[in-house]
C-alpha cells in the first residue's frame, strides 16, 4: 500500500507554492522530483567525505570508492543482472545509448549495415544510431506503430535481414506510455543472432526490470527519472559483448598500463568509465534505490496504475480532449491535446494554477510526425501524485476547454 501523505513529506519540493497555488508536479517522465534522503546524502557526502574514487590511498577516498561500488551493486540487484562488471555509470540514459553507438558501432557496424529503431523513439535512441550511420555508410530501419500506439512487432521478420546489425527499441514510451513487448523482440531479434538495446528511461521508473530474464544486451535508464540526482544513469551491458568492445572514451581510470607507444584498457566496467564520474551523484542513486525498495516496487506498479486508470477515464471525459497512446499495457503518462488548442496554451494556462505538464515535441518529433502533429501536452504520474490532483487537473482543462469554444 502507498502511504501518499506520508510520502509527500518526503518530497519538501512537492509544497511549493506556484503564482500562490499548490504546486501539482505532473512532469516526472521529464524528471521526477528528490525524496530527502537522497538530498541528505549528497549533501552528506559534500560536507563529510568527498574525495576523488579509485586513485586514492587516503581514508576518504577509499570510503567513497567503497560507497560508489556498493551503489554499483546496488543498481546490479535493482535490475537482476548477473555480474557487477556489467553495470556501467553514465550520464544517463543519452550517456548509456552513445556509448552503445559509439563503440559497438566501431566494432561491428559497416558500410551497408542496417540498425532497426522503432517509430516510437525519444531523439536520444535516434540520433546516435543516425551519427554513427553517417560515419560508417549504414541506415536506419523502422519498426512502425499503429494509431493505438502499439509497435507493429508482425513486421520484425520483414524489416530483418543479413545485415541488421542491432535494433534499439524503448522498453516504454515517453509519449504514448505503451510498454512495448521487448521481452519478444529480443527472442525474436536473438533468432537471428542480433543484440538489442532497450532504452528503459521510461520503464525503469515504473516497474520491475529484470536484465536477465529479459535477455537484452544493454538495457540503459537515468537517474535522474527515479528520484536521484541529474547526471547519473547506467548502462547495463552483457559482459560478453562489452569486453569486444573498444572504450568510448580516453582518460583516467579506463586504463591498465600507459606508456607513448601502447596503452592497455582496465577491465570491465572500468573500461568504460574514463576520467572522474559523477561518484557522488552515483552513491545517491544507490539511495534512491535504497529508497524506491523500502517504498516497495509492487506497491508503485499498482498504485500507478490506479492513477493511470483514474486519469484515462477523468481525462477522456473533457469535451475535446483526445488522449494519444491507447495501448492496452501502459506506463503511468497520458499525453493529450485538447479540441485544437495549441499545446503551449493549454500548457501555459495549466502553469499559472501551478500545474506542471509538459508540452512541446517531447523529444519525439517522429511519433508526433505519426499523427501530423507538432506539439502535445502530457502529465505523466509517480506514486507521491494524488487522485485530488487528477481531478484539480481535469477541471482545469473543463475550464480551458470552455475558453476556446
Ligand atoms: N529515452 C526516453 C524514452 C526518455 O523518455 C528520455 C528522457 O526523457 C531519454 C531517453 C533521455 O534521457 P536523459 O535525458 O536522462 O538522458
Amino acid at each position: 500500500m502507498i502511504d501518499v501523505i506520508n510520502i509527500r513529506k518526503d518530497f519538501s519540493v512537492l509544497n511549493t507554492k506556484i503564482y500562490g497555488n499548490p504546486l501539482i508536479y505532473l512532469d516526472n517522465a521529464a524528471t521526477a522530483q528528490k525524496p530527502e534522503c537522497v538530498i541528505q546524502t549528497v549533501a552528506e557526502l559534500y560536507r563529510t567525505a568527498n574525495a576523488n574514487i579509485h586513485r586514492g590511498v587516503h581514508f576518504l577516498s577509499e570510503q567513497c570508492t567503497e560507497k560508489y561500488e556498493q551503489a554499483r551493486e546496488k543498481v546490479r540487484q535493482f535490475i537482476n543482472a548477473e555480474k557487477k562488471s556489467e553495470i556501467i555509470f553514465t550520464s544517463g540514459t543519452t550517456g548509456s545509448i552513445n556509448t552503445v553507438a559509439t563503440s559497438f558501432g566501431e566494432q561491428f557496424v559497416f558500410e551497408g549495415d542496417e540498425i532497426i529503431v522503432s517509430e516510437m523513439e525519444h531523439h536520444s535512441n535516434i540520433v546516435p544510431w543516425q551519427m554513427l550511420c553517417k560515419r560508417k555508410n549504414a541506415t536506419i530501419k523502422i519498426i512502425p506503430f499503429d494509431d493505438k500506439g502499439v509497435l507493429r512487432i508482425d513486421l520484425l521478420d520483414s524489416l530483418i535481414n543479413e545485415r541488421t546489425k542491432i535494433i534499439a527499441v524503448t522498453h516504454a514510451s515517453n509519449v504514448l506510455g505503451t510498454i512495448n513487448p521487448v521481452r519478444q523482440i529480443i527472442a525474436k531479434a536473438h533468432s537471428y543472432n542480433i543484440p538489442v538495446l532497450v532504452d528503459g528511461a521510461q520503464a525503469v521508473p515504473h516497474g520491475n526490470v529484470d536484465v536477465c530474464d529479459l535477455d537484452c544486451d544493454f538495457y540503459t535508464f537515468s537517474g535522474h527519472k527515479i528520484y536521484a540526482p541529474t547526471g547519473i544513469g547506467v548502462l547495463y551491458g552483457k559482459e560478453k559483448l562489452l569486453e569486444q568492445m573498444p572504450p568510448y572514451q580516453g582518460g583516467g581510470d579506463m586504463i591498465s598500463t600507459v606508456t607513448f607507444e601502447k596503452t592497455t584498457y582496465a577491465q570491465l566496467p572500468l573500461k568504460f568509465e574514463a576520467g572522474t564520474l559523477n561518484f557522488i551523484d552515483a552513491i545517491a542513486l544507490g539511495a534512491a534505490i535504497d529508497y524506491i525498495n523500502k517504498t516497495g516496487r509492487q506497491n508503485i506498479i499498482e498504485y500507478e496504475h490506479k492513477l493511470l486508470d483514474y486519469a484515462t477515464q477523468k481525462m477522456s471525459a473533457v469535451e475535446g480532449l483526445k488522449i494519444y497512446g491507447e495501448a492496452d499495457e501502459k506506463v503511468a503518462l497520458v499525453s493529450f491535446l485538447l479540441k485544437d488548442i495549441h499545446h503551449l496554451d493549454t500548457g501555459m494556462i495549466l502553469d499559472k494554477k501551478g500545474i506542471a505538464v509538459r508540452t512541446g515535441t517531447l523529444c519525439a518529433e517522429p511519433l508526433l510526425t505519426h499523427f501530423g502533429k507538432t506539439g502535445m501536452v502530457r502529465a505523466s504520474f509517480v506514486f507521491y501524485n494524488t487522485f485530488d490532483e487528477i481531478d484539480i487537473l481535469c477541471e482545469n482543462l473543463k475550464k480551458i476547454s470552455l475558453m476556446f469554444k
